[in-house]
């Protein structure tokens, strides 16, 4: 804006009624949020510039829309903006997504959240998932040196589905009908290395076929299994050949030769299991997504700050490693 407009618009905020003042407030507000979330998006695509449709990474900046920069491949044509093949792409109300962040950085629910950020509660929940897709994919890809393993169960849960109930629905989670494993019950298996990198798999089935499977590309040659004794763990170890420390908690022992233990993957599960609570059952459809949530919060020890849960969310400067504590 020109000085001399400025100076009319700035003479004309005076006779503003206070409701209208508030409105102007209120947009002031949005764009300001606008402005602070929009270089974060447009980094994804400074970062590393490439074509999502080809992969090709000579792009032209071809004007804009929607707020956001629009770039051209100069391979196959194709036009795209930094959102272009996120689950992010096409969401509407960018003002409001930093917001969204900060509320899944502390983890509220989806009606804390509709009305913290002023969304409807369907599109909260809608917004969680797709939130929640790129930090669900991104879990670590190899453990090395002292690994620890454990299984854990969730209740089978069709939270949210109308059709294809299996039986009647639970009221808010509920139990188990039968106790201990069955099949309501749904298997995670969880690893963990000493420098904190996490990888969880939801299995169809806790069977040795389906645990080898998840950890067979993870687990570097020289790695160390540590479990607590389960059967099925330590025949998966003999098939990858790798060395397996058993821990017989059982028989009340929880260390063996001073550092072979279970204690940081046991506490995870701990820590998942507690915050897991808040959301009175999970839909096993989405259970992954909740892994994903739980394994980018657990990495601080501190809250986690709106910018760097919506950078993982966008995937920019993802970093898994992070030491435990
Ligand atoms: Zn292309």
């Amino acid at each position: 804006m020109k000085a001399d407009e400025f100076k009319v618009f700035d003479e004309a905020l005076e006779n503003l009624t206070p409701h209208q003042r508030g409105l102007v407030t209120a947009h002031l507000h949005k764009l300001g949020h606008i402005q602070s979330v929009t270089p974060l998006i447009e980094s994804r695509i400074q970062a590393s510039p490439a074509c999502p449709k080809c992969g090709h990474s000579h792009i032209a900046h071809w004007g804009s829309a929607s707020g956001l920069q629009r770039y051209r491949c100069k391979a196959c044509k194709a036009t795209f903006n930094a959102l272009t093949g996120t689950p992010l792409a096409r969401l509407r109300h960018k003002d409001k997504w930093l917001d969204y962040a900060q509320q899944l950085a502390d983890g509220h629910t989806v009606r804390h959240s509709a009305s913290a950020c002023d969304v409807h509660r369907n599109t909260a929940f809608r917004w969680r998932h797709r939130f929640l897709a790129l930090p669900n994919a991104q879990k670590a890809t190899r453990l090395v040196g002292i690994a620890e393993a454990d299984e854990t169960f969730f209740l089978k849960s069709f939270k949210g589905k109308k059709q294809g109930m299996e039986r009647a629905a639970r009221k808010h989670g509920g139990k188990a009908t039968k106790r201990g494993l069955s099949a309501e019950q749904i298997p995670v298996l969880i690893c963990r290395d000493r420098t904190g990198s996490t990888a969880d798999f939801v299995l169809d089935k806790a069977d040795k076929a389906h645990i080898s499977a998840a950890l067979k590309p993870l687990l570097a040659s020289d790695a160390v299994l540590c479990t607590d004794s389960a059967k099925a763990l330590g025949a998966v170890a003999r098939e990858i050949g790798i060395t397996h420390r058993p821990i017989n908690l059982a028989a009340g022992i929880r260390v063996v030769a001073k550092v072979y233990h279970v204690q940081n993957v046991n506490a995870y599960d701990s820590r998942l299991k507690m915050w897991m609570q808040r959301f009175h059952g999970v839909a096993t459809h989405y259970l992954s997504n909740y892994l994903g949530w739980r394994r980018l919060v657990d990495r601080r020890n501190s809250a986690m700050p709106s910018t760097a849960f919506l950078s993982a969310v966008l995937g920019i400067n993802y970093v898994q490693q992070e030491t435990v504590t």
